[in-house]
């Protein structure tokens, strides 16, 4: 099997198809050695993320990968247009703020050699995504929180931008008048945006990135930029990510659980639906399961990828070569008035 994907990879196949190998070796189709490597080849490069906004994201990180970027640059330059848009209410730019007012920003990268950057609860800056990039590349460590966040955001030429709109400030205003903290996830069918990408040469990478909860307390940190929990993989493996209430998905591992479920010959499709189902055990007599919704989405080595979500409503975004950039509905254990 090893050798077999070693093979893949010497011969620098990438999304040329085992047809083009077969002429410029002289073979013909029936001297084929290998007849599933045409299929795992057709599926490479691959994008999935996670909800509408997973759309543009996937368009402008497939651009990326197709004129030959490395692949960490086309995830950050995907996952920086959520960010930048000022009518995704859940990431970067626009978001909602905490109870005080306050953008606060989450995010996470990872690459196949499991070297990974995260920020967490860090204010004012419109790329987390990239902050988080910087953290992987140019320091010693995995996460940095905050100020310390915010302080090397800066020494490495990032500016601080007011992340409040007009119109969050006017939802979250309205949103004092009763002080009540409910998370509604779902309702404008845009949550974290999490993607994850096998390139051509077969490698898994991913990042998630998120303004996190509405209205949650100051301070507060979800799963996104949690490794293991918003987000993990092993190249060896397959790599998985979150979106919903990320105080279950840390409680639960969840997206490390996903993978180690793949490690054990679960399709990626079974693997969500697993810990989905094992995270509503957990849950169901607790007081979160009131709004609780968690989604999430895997992508195996072979390029096969699922989804599932605890509630209906939750969806992903897919782009490969074969049928382009499109959205398709996680199967769900139960709707929202169950
Ligand atoms: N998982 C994110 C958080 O808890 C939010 C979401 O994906 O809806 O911060």
């Amino acid at each position: 099997m090893s050798n077999r994907r070693d093979f893949i990879k010497k011969t620098t196949l990438g999304t040329i198809g085992l047809g083009t190998f077969i002429v410029a070796n002289g073979m013909n189709k029936a001297e084929a050695p290998f007849s599933s490597v045409e299929v795992k080849v057709k599926k490479k490069p691959l994008i999935i993320s996670t909800w509408n906004h997973g759309l543009p994201a996937n368009a402008e990180t497939w651009k990326q990968l197709k004129a030959g970027k490395p692949t960490l640059d086309a995830i950050e330059a995907g996952m920086k247009i959520p960010e930048a848009d000022p009518n995704v209410r859940s990431v970067g730019y626009g978001g909602y703020p905490d109870r005080e007012g306050k953008v606060t920003l989450d995010a996470c990268i990872m690459d196949h050699n499991s070297n990974c950057g995260s920020v967490s609860f860090l204010e004012g800056i419109m790329h987390p995504i990239s902050v988080a990039k910087r953290v992987l590349e140019n320091t010693p460590h995995v996460m940095l929180s905050g100020e310390g966040a915010l302080q090397f955001a800066l020494s490495e030429g990032f500016k601080v931008e007011n992340l409040l709109t007009p119109e969050a400030e006017k939802d979250w205003k309205k949103w004092l008048e009763e002080s009540k903290y409910k998370p509604v996830i779902n309702i404008e069918n845009h949550d974290t945006i999490s993607m994850l990408v096998i390139d051509a040469d077969g490698n898994l990478s991913g990042g998630c990135t998120t303004s996190g909860a509405a209205w949650k307390m100051h301070g507060r940190v979800g799963d996104s930029p949690i490794i293991g929990a918003g987000l993990f993989l092993d190249n060896e493996v397959g790599a998985a990510a979150a979106t919903g209430l990320g105080e279950a998905v840390i409680r639960t591992a969840g997206s490390a659980m996903v993978v180690e479920l793949m490690r054990q010959g679960k399709s990626p499709f079974e693997a969500c639906k697993e810990i989905t189902e094992r995270i509503y055990e957990k849950h169901k007599n607790h007081r979160d399961m009131e709004y609780l919704q968690v989604g999430f989405i895997a992508l195996n080595n072979k390029g096969e990828h699922g989804a599932y979500s605890l509630r209906s409503g939750f969806n992903y975004a897919i782009c490969d070569e074969e049928k382009g950039n499109r959205m398709e509905d996680a199967k769900f254990k139960m709707t929202w008035d169950k």
